[in-house]
């Protein structure tokens, strides 16, 4: 097996290295102050990325994206998430699940996301539906050419700066069960009847909000029911997989910086007269964190190339956001540990790695249920 890297592929990262280092780190203490990226900020990075090329590399060449492949794309977003959230996802990847438009939708929707003339949210999390998804109360109802939306959801990730709504509302039940039909739709988030409102201050990622979303007799015109009624589960479940390896490729990228940060540190903060990384029970946590960091790595390249080919399974996708976002864990405690007081001085990036990647084991689903993924796909075949 061959790990090295193509020209191009090379080509990638270091463009897209040169991209953070010199666009995103220098302003990640102001977003950490502000809690928010001034939105002249935004968009001038927005612009550069795109004049960089690397704006929507999750989309296809055809429709103006960067049309890159799962592998390509990993490593791309290894880079990327190097820098804090807030900043890195100016570099925008608009939702996977936006490539089930229709032509219509295509030219509403799709095109100005991939041109960085409109913005998605996705919406499925609600307070009394989390991980059971399908339990989701939130309801649209078919009346003459239009849905009507009601319900509420909550956590929705940068909804304050989306100019629409992927979202997902239950358009009935499946026979003989509890579970929702789930629908996808479009959603102006300037449609009547649609408040948006910021969430409560959440510890990682400032600059990057969540927000709730009140549906109140929202009409919804039927052109924009996003796929086929009641598959909308399915366009999720899609969606999920790619979201997956962004969080195990920024996991590496961001487990990677702070690994640099802290050997650098333990090569030089002396103690008793020497390095503390010279000491064994410093050396030992920096070498268990340096091999969890490859085994991530490859967990992610791996399930990313078996996307590429077509064979990546729910449980692939499942491990390696798992290991990756609970590897980010235990580096940036380990991080903290080995820098001592200073670890947890705000001033110091390694408190702010530490809480950033606390929301990684939660978002896009929780640990918990990538584990039951996984098992559910050991235990299939025995018919259990
Ligand atoms: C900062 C942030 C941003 C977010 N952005 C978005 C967004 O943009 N769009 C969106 O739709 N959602 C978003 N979410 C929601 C996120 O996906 C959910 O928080 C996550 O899926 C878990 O749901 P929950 O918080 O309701 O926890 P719950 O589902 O209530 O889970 C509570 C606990 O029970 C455990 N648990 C639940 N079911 C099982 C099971 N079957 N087996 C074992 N353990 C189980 C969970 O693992 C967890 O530990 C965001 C969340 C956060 C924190």
């Amino acid at each position: 097996m061959d790990f090295t890297l193509t020209d191009e592929q090379q080509l990638i990262v270091d463009t897209v290295r040169v991209f953070v280092e010199r666009e995103l780190l220098p302003h990640e203490d102001e977003v950490e102050r502000l809690d928010e990226v001034p939105p002249d900020l935004a968009g001038q990075i927005r612009e550069k990325a795109i004049a960089a090329g690397l704006y929507a590399a999750n989309m296809p060449a055809e429709l103006g994206g960067g049309g890159l492949d799962a592998v390509s794309l990993v490593l791309a977003e290894r880079e990327l998430g190097r820098a804090s959230y807030a900043l890195q996802m100016l570099v925008e990847r608009p939702s996977n699940i936006l490539q089930g438009c229709n032509e219509d939708q295509r030219s509403r929707y799709l095109i100005p996301a991939i041109r960085g003339e409109r913005h998605d949210c996705v919406a499925m999390t609600e307070p009394g539906s989390g991980s059971d998804v399908r339990s989701m109360s939130t309801t649209a109802s078919r009346d003459g050419d239009d849905y009507v939306i009601n319900g509420t959801k909550h956590f929705i990730s940068h909804a304050d700066v989306a100019d629409f709504v992927i979202l997902f509302a239950a358009t009935g039940t499946e026979a003989g069960g509890p579970k929702k039909k789930i629908t996808a739709f479009l959603v102006d988030e300037d449609s009547p009847g649609l408040t948006v409102t910021r969430g409560p201050e959440c510890v990682s990622n400032r600059g990057y909000h969540q927000c709730e979303l009140s549906f109140s007799d929202c009409r919804v015109p039927a052109a924009n029911l996003l796929g086929e009624e009641g598959r909308g589960f399915d366009l999720m479940s899609q969606w999920l997989g790619a979201t997956r390896l962004t969080v195990a490729a920024t996991s590496v990228g961001r487990a990677r910086r702070v690994l640099e940060a802290v050997t650098k540190w333990a090569a030089t903060r002396k103690q008793f007269g020497q390095p503390v990384g010279r000491f064994q029970g410093v050396g030992f946590q920096l070498a268990d964190c340096a091999t969890q960091l490859e085994a991530a790595e490859l967990l992610a390249l791996r399930a990313a190339a078996k996307c590429d080919r077509g064979t990546m399974t729910d449980a692939d996708a499942a491990m390696a956001k798992l290991y990756a976002s609970e590897m980010l864990g235990r580096v940036t405690d380990t991080a903290v540990q080995i820098f001592g007081g200073m670890g947890l001085m705000s001033p110091f990036p390694a408190e702010r790695w530490w809480r950033d990647a606390r929301v990684e084991r939660i978002w896009d689903g929780t640990s918990e249920i990538q584990r039951h993924i996984i098992a559910r796909s050991l235990l299939r075949p025995y018919g259990a």
